[in-house]
């Protein structure tokens, strides 16, 4: 399927189901910002959800954080951000529009929307960050950015999260939460927006260390991607070349996605030095290094960054999920979500609206409800269009209580994927799903 039809099939599955909306559409739409809807909304808590399960829960030596999205300006000195954090940016003398200069229509000397040839003038810095002001007055003084990544909230709470966890390097600060980039050209759906949410995760080590901890990350990593049932093929790794390397990267790796647009960045594993800690303990004039209790030696540790957008694996698992499948002549579209990132794990169905099946069917989807299953129940259309709205919506199950249910309290559970009906126990359901969720 070509990339563009790809995308746009998604871009409408999402809004027909409501997983995604286009930011304020009625009145024109806000440029690359977007809305996550009822189905949406629950992939994102639950993507975050996994994430926070893997790196903070079930390890001993992560601790999380939420630091504010404000933080003091001089933060974005010492990170280099006011400075280096820049794109190129060119304007096309025909259109006036402007774009990245390293894109490749324009590394190509054509503009991507007016076609001129040759009419761009001299590539500038623009610096991403948003500005804005802090308090009444508005001037340079009180000026404040939004953050561009959080990953400097868990740098300046370095000892203040070492101490109060009682933490020993090696060990890392995990955070979720909104970054902002006045990106020059953003697109791709949610591929790349100006507002989105990172899950990042910054881990201490002592210098020496750090080669081996950046390859355990990055195999962690991997496996991770693969536990939400990502297809192995479609990920790759993409070691950074030395004109590639951002200012405070000693090694960097992205791990890549094949999106319909192409092979590109879906996580960035970093090895960061000391240069954050060196520069904020410089900016500061606060001594940020760790006294080994071992040792009584004072080191600043390395850092080893996973940096992730949320949005990016929601647009990941979207894409790796969606099938368009013909099943004996009748044309189908499937979100093949793995059930944990499914935003509704089961959908009931009564059969017929009488003899009783709607009140039987409604009592069962209560309690899948009240055992943390989310449920959907749906007595409107045949039977083949609920099926048809829940493979859309990538519901793992559907169940339906039919006549037969009344003679033996059994229900037919029908497999997204496989289409397989198994008859189950009106009472065996829910450890039924459960067992399946978990396992
Ligand atoms: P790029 O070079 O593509 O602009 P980056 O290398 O600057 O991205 P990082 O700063 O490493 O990206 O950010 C870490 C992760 O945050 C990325 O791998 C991606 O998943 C996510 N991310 C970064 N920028 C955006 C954005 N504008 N929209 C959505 N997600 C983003």
């Amino acid at each position: 399927m070509p990339a563009n039809d790809a995308m746009d099939k998604l871009v409408s599955l999402c809004k027909r189901r409501g997983y995604i909306f286009q930011s304020s559409e009625i009145y024109g739409g806000t440029g690359s910002v977007w809305d996550y809807g009822p189905l949406g909304v629950e992939l994102k808590r639950n993507v975050k959800d996994l994430w926070w399960s893997a790196m903070v829960h079930q390890r001993d030596d992560v601790e999380g954080l939420d630091a504010a999205i404000l933080m003091h300006p001089r933060v974005w000195e010492a990170s280099g951000h006011v400075d280096g954090f820049t794109d190129p940016l060119v304007e096309c003398g025909s259109c006036n529009r402007r774009f990245r200069a390293d894109l490749d229509e324009v590394l190509a000397g054509q503009c991507p929307v007016c076609g001129a040839k040759d009419a761009f003038g001299e590539a500038r810095s623009f610096n991403l960050m948003f500005k804005t002001f802090m308090g009444p007055v508005e001037e340079a003084a009180s000026t404040i950015y939004l953050r561009p990544e959080t990953a400097q909230g868990s740098y300046v709470n370095f000892l203040n999260i070492q101490g109060a966890a009682r933490q020993k390097v090696p060990f890392g600060i995990a955070q979720i939460g909104k970054a902002f980039r006045n990106e020059i050209t953003p697109g791709n759906f949610i591929f790349r927006t100006r507002e989105f949410e990172q899950m990042e995760m910054q881990f201490f080590v002592e210098p020496g260390t750090d080669d081996e901890w950046f390859e355990r990350w990055l195999e962690a990593r991997l496996a991770w991607h693969q536990s939400l049932g990502i297809r192995p093929e479609k990920l790759r790794v993409h070691p950074h070349g030395p004109d590639e390397l951002a200012h405070y990267a000693k090694k960097a790796v992205d791990i890549e996605y094949e999106y319909p647009f192409g092979w590109k960045e879906f996580e960035g594993v970093h090895n960061r030095t000391d240069f954050d800690l060196s520069r904020h303990q410089e900016y500061s004039g606060k001594r940020l290094e760790y006294i080994d209790p071992g040792t009584n030696q004072r080191f600043l540790p390395y850092v080893i960054e996973t940096a992730v957008g949320v949005d990016r694996t929601m647009l990941v698992a979207l894409v790796d999920a969606y099938r368009e499948e013909s099943i004996e002549g009748d044309e189908r579209v499937v979100l093949a979500l793995a059930p944990a990132l499914a935003p509704i794990k089961a959908a009931v169905f009564p059969l017929v609206k009488k003899d009783g099946l709607p009140d039987v069917a409604r009592a069962l989807h209560d309690g899948l409800r009240s055992a943390s299953i989310p449920s959907f129940f749906d007595l409107s259309g045949s039977i083949g269009r609920r099926y048809r709205r829940q493979d859309e919506a990538g519901t793992p199950w559907c169940i339906t209580v039919d006549g037969q249910t009344l003679e033996d309290r059994s229900v037919t559970i029908r497999d997204r994927d496989t289409l397989e009906q198994v008859r189950v126990g009106l009472d065996h359901v829910r450890g039924w799903i459960r067992e399946r969720l978990d396992g």
